[in-house]
């Protein structure tokens, strides 16, 4: 059995991963999270709103999965979204070309045939609202942010940069995913777009502190940020800054930093609106280096295409001198002495119209009197924009939340032996972890299950997941939740009963100690706290 098998069947005992549908036979690209998989990703997703949403302060928005034709043929997706498929005529299976790309030939993986049928298949779900309006499920949930950017910039009082983040569903009718868990067709993705003013696109440096295991010429090295940006190896402080902080994520979640690389994508493989990309890619005994995250640089690209289709300004402005404006100014010495007490009005409707090209009479309409303005009634005066208008570059992180968990469950599984007996656990970092605490008596003695049962419910109540067990030996139980990851064990014994104090036993050492029975749920809330904190502290 492999690595990979050893997890999916783990995952599926367990209750983390099941393939869907699996008593119709299943489907390809769909898997279904169990109840621990389920909060486990609810940890995970909460763990980049920790990173995005509150140590960046990006705002976060939630926006629909179906999408409409016009939206994805502006962004260039009707069009470009496609993979070269590859269908074997001997043994009629389809592959993507990429995949089974042998030198220079596609050859057939299953009969050994060499491949000559290609065409480009496009990878979206199409759709139709009501009845006949086309549309599709999205392929990423960027667009939904693109498409709000007038809505989103207005909300962050026209600030530049600033960073809208969404978490949901994203669909791709991949076209043989052979991969299991790793290509889905329907998927969890976390994507942020950084709106910045391309004029600044700067970093203070001590945000670029650190060393990335980069791909350099078909190498991976170490390197200096900093260095990375100057020697031109990344283009710009910003787009650095944004692998950094992705690479951090990675690692917070318990994927091991000795098997994650930071790759910059052949102009070949670049997707039609990056401008530059580098993936995140972690390695996997089964698939090798698999991409987990995208962090592209997608410039203008998308504003300008729904700026151009929409009719609708996505532009943001900066201090500047930006173009000459014509406007009217009411002229009150000509005015006042003809309309009188009107003439207050009259010069706010004036001024507020766009200037005729040449000056003549204007007919108004003021409160619903038809005004008619002489010609030396007003003058026509040239003034400078402060501001200049322009369409904000976009720098996108884009995480797929899937493969990610899949790595944080290869990478902390551990394989040991306990008195002669295989034994396995998961080594997940506190705040990931699905349950929090596993509580127990030490026998089943009614007095021990009656406090453990209390202490369950106050930790319940303190918003922590834990597992009550009353089950089998102690040993059991512990090595039970050491399965799935669970850091902590509270056990209730006799000594509880005389003194109030319980024992918490931690997974990764085996250690116990004595706590106060009422301080349990603060106790393992600070553990779980502190641990968070630390990721910045470092
Ligand atoms: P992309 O927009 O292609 O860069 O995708 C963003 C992220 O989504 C990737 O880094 C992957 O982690 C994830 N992803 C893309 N395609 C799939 C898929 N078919 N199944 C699961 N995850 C995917």
């Amino acid at each position: 059995m492999d690595k990979y098998e050893k997890i999916m069947n783990l995952a599926k005992r367990r209750g983390f991963i099941y393939p869907s549908f699996e008593i119709y036979g299943g489907a390809a690209g769909l898997y279904s999270y169990g109840p621990l998989g389920t909060l486990l990703k609810e940890n995970v997703k909460n763990l980049w709103r920790y990173f995005y949403v509150l140590n960046e302060g990006f705002i976060e928005i939630d926006t629909p999965t179906l999408t409409p034709f016009e939206v994805l043929k502006a962004s260039g997706h009707v069009d470009e979204f496609t993979d070269l498929k590859a269908f074997c005529k001997k043994c009629k299976k389809s592959y993507k070309a990429e995949d089974v790309k042998r030198g220079d030939k596609l050859v057939c993986p299953s009969c050994g045939g060499e491949i000559k049928e290609t065409s480009q298949m496009n990878l979206m779900f199409s759709t139709i609202l009501g009845e006949d309006r086309k549309a599709f499920l999205r392929p990423e949930t960027a667009q939904g942010i693109f498409t709000d950017f007038h809505l989103l910039y207005r909300f962050v009082r026209e600030k530049m940069p600033f960073g809208v983040a969404q978490i949901g569903k994203g669909y791709r009718n991949e076209i043989s995913p052979r991969q299991g868990v790793i290509r889905l067709r329907e998927f969890s993705m976390a994507e942020v777009e950084v709106f910045y003013d391309p004029k600044n696109m700067n970093m203070d440096p001590s945000n670029l502190k650190g060393e990335l295991p980069l791909v350099v010429d078909g190498e991976v090295k170490k390197m200096d940020l900093k260095e990375a940006v100057e020697k031109g190896i990344i283009e710009h402080p910003a787009l650095a800054y944004h692998i950094l902080l992705a690479y951090k994520f990675m690692v917070a979640c318990g994927i091991d930093d000795e098997k994650i690389r930071v790759r910059k994508h052949r102009k070949d493989e670049l997707a039609h609106y990056a401008k530059e990309c580098w993936d995140i890619e972690s390695y996997s005994e089964r698939f090798g280096w698999v991409e987990c995250v995208g962090i592209a640089d997608r410039s203008a690209y998308d504003l300008t295409a729904h700026t151009k289709a929409s009719g609708v300004d996505l532009c943001a402005s900066r201090r500047g001198e930006g173009r000459i404006k014509k406007k009217i100014v009411a002229k009150l010495n000509v005015l006042g002495p003809i309309f009188k007490e009107l003439t207050g009005r009259i010069k706010e409707e004036l001024e507020k119209m766009e200037p005729p090209a040449e000056k003549k009479e204007i007919t108004l309409d003021v409160d619903g009197k038809k005004i008619v303005i002489p010609e030396d009634g007003y003058e026509i005066v040239e003034e400078k924009e402060s501001v200049e208008r322009f369409i904000p570059h976009v720098i996108e992180p884009s995480f797929g939340i899937d493969r990610i968990i899949y790595f944080i469950l290869e990478h902390s599984y551990v394989e040991t032996e306990k008195r002669g007996e295989k034994y396995n656990l998961l080594r997940l970092p506190a705040y990931i972890a699905p349950i929090k605490a596993g509580v127990f008596p030490l026998v089943n003695d009614d007095r021990l299950c009656k406090i453990a049962k209390e202490i369950e419910r106050e930790m319940r109540l303190e918003g922590l997941q834990v597992f009550y067990d009353d089950t089998g030996s102690i040993g059991r139980r512990y090595a039970r939740m050491d399965e799935i990851g669970t850091p902590f064990c509270i056990t209730v014994d006799f000594t509880t009963l005389e003194d109030d104090t319980v024992t918490v036993r931690y997974r990764d050492t085996t250690e116990q100690e004595r706590i106060k029975r009422k301080d349990v749920p603060s106790f393992i809330k600070n553990q779980i706290s502190e641990s968070l904190k630390n990721i910045f502290n470092d």
